[in-house]
């Protein structure tokens, strides 16, 4: 029988980290989340023993955070404590998913720079460092393909993101410098203090109970809802021309590999967890119209017709990115496959859910 874990998610009020938080709460773990804010679609009990509600950019929150005393009675539900306790109790496994993000229309505009660099890193820095204080066991960070340079992935028939291409370092947007910086903040803490830890860099991550409306939502989920709002017979707009190039992996498939990532001893990572199914933004819009059975055009808005409608530049990111997982496999004995069109399916009957709603 496996040997219930104690377990921190910070960031499981957010997309993965609520998935996660569900998965390991159901192997029977005793599972705390972390979040300043409450996950919008899943109820606090099915994914954790105990919702803590703080910022991880206080250093005071984080060191509560990480100290406070498991006792088994605890009310499983909402529990807000007003101080740290003093007992420490090394978690078994932290995962560590908080961050400032969202998709293109957040990161990659500029306007949100300054706030994602100061608060990730801010994160980052509090937990890492407590994480030694406190002895945590195992930890987590959740990286991102963005922090891959930009002259790589300039051919989108052809990007290159192996994991031994990051240097020289050319990230396009400052969401991916903070990423790196925080992989090397954590592999730093490896060398010198000997945490123990995983890094993985997620290559567009999408699924259901996941931000699909308000500027934050990632591409899959933007389509998915517009093919859900869009009558037969209208018009489905795309940003830019629709015809750069990634990779997207459901998010149940992204849990797995997270799991078998860090159950394994020997190997931290950096490594990539990703598909390698490679499509245009174009045929990821088709593929989400098709699911919803109707018929629609696609529209793609570039240059001015994009900046009179927006007021600002249409935020592209790099030409082409697929994941490369040769790494993975190598390591882990065990492919990253999921076939694109299904998770779009189920991720689709979600949002056309919560549409009609
Ligand atoms: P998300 O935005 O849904 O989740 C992040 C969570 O962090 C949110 O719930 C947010 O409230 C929380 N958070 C932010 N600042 C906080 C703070 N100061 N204190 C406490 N909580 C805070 O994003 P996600 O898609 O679930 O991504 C999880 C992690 O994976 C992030 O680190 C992200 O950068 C990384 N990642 C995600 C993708 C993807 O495709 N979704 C791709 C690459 C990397």
């Amino acid at each position: 029988m496996v040997k219930m874990k104690n377990i921190l998610v910070l960031g499981g009020g957010g997309f993965i980290g609520g998935h996660l938080a569900k998965r390991l709460k159901e192997e029977g773990n005793f599972v705390r989340v972390v979040d300043i804010k409450k996950h919008e679609y899943f109820d606090v009990n099915e994914i954790c023993s105990e919702f803590l509600t703080y910022d991880l950019r206080d250093p005071k929150n984080v060191e509560a955070v990480m100290r406070l005393e498991v006792v088994k009675g605890f009310p499983r539900e909402f529990s807000y404590y007003k101080q740290p306790f003093t007992d420490v109790v090394g978690f078994d496994e932290v995962y560590q998913l908080a961050a400032d993000m969202g998709g293109a229309g957040y990161i990659f505009t500029g306007n949100n720079d300054a706030n994602v660099m100061h608060n990730s890193a801010m994160v980052n820095l509090n937990v890492v460092h407590e994480s030694v204080k406190t002895g945590v066991k195992k930890i987590f960070f959740s990286s991102s393909a963005c922090m891959y340079p930009e002259h790589n992935q300039l051919d989108p028939n052809n990007p290159n993101c192996e994991e031994s291409t990051a240097y020289p370092a050319n990230p396009d947007s400052e969401y991916g410098w903070e990423k790196l910086f925080s992989e090397r903040l954590y592999l730093a803490y490896h060398r010198n203090h000997g945490l123990d830890v995983r890094v993985a860099r997620f290559h567009n991550i999408f699924g259901p109970q996941g931000t699909w409306k308000g500027g934050k939502e990632k591409s899959p989920a933007a389509m998915c809802r517009k093919a859900a709002e869009t009558p037969d017979g209208g018009e489905l707009e795309v940003w830019g021309d629709g015809l750069q190039t990634r990779s997207f992996l459901y998010v149940d498939t992204c849990v797995d590999k997270i799991l078998s990532f860090v159950r394994q001893d020997g190997f931290n990572g950096p490594v990539n967890i990703g598909s390698e199914e490679m499509v245009s933004i174009n045929e990821l819009a088709q593929m989400a119209i098709d699911v919803s059975g109707k018929n629609i055009k696609i529209v793609n808005l570039i240059g001015d017709d994009f900046v009179k409608k927006y007021g600002f530049k249409c935020p592209m990111g790099v030409r082409g990115r697929n994941s490369d997982n040769k790494l993975y496999t190598e390591k882990m004995g065990s492919d990253i496959v999921y076939p694109l069109k299904d998770g779009i399916r189920k991720t689709y009957q979600w949002i056309y859910e919560q549409v009609i709603k």
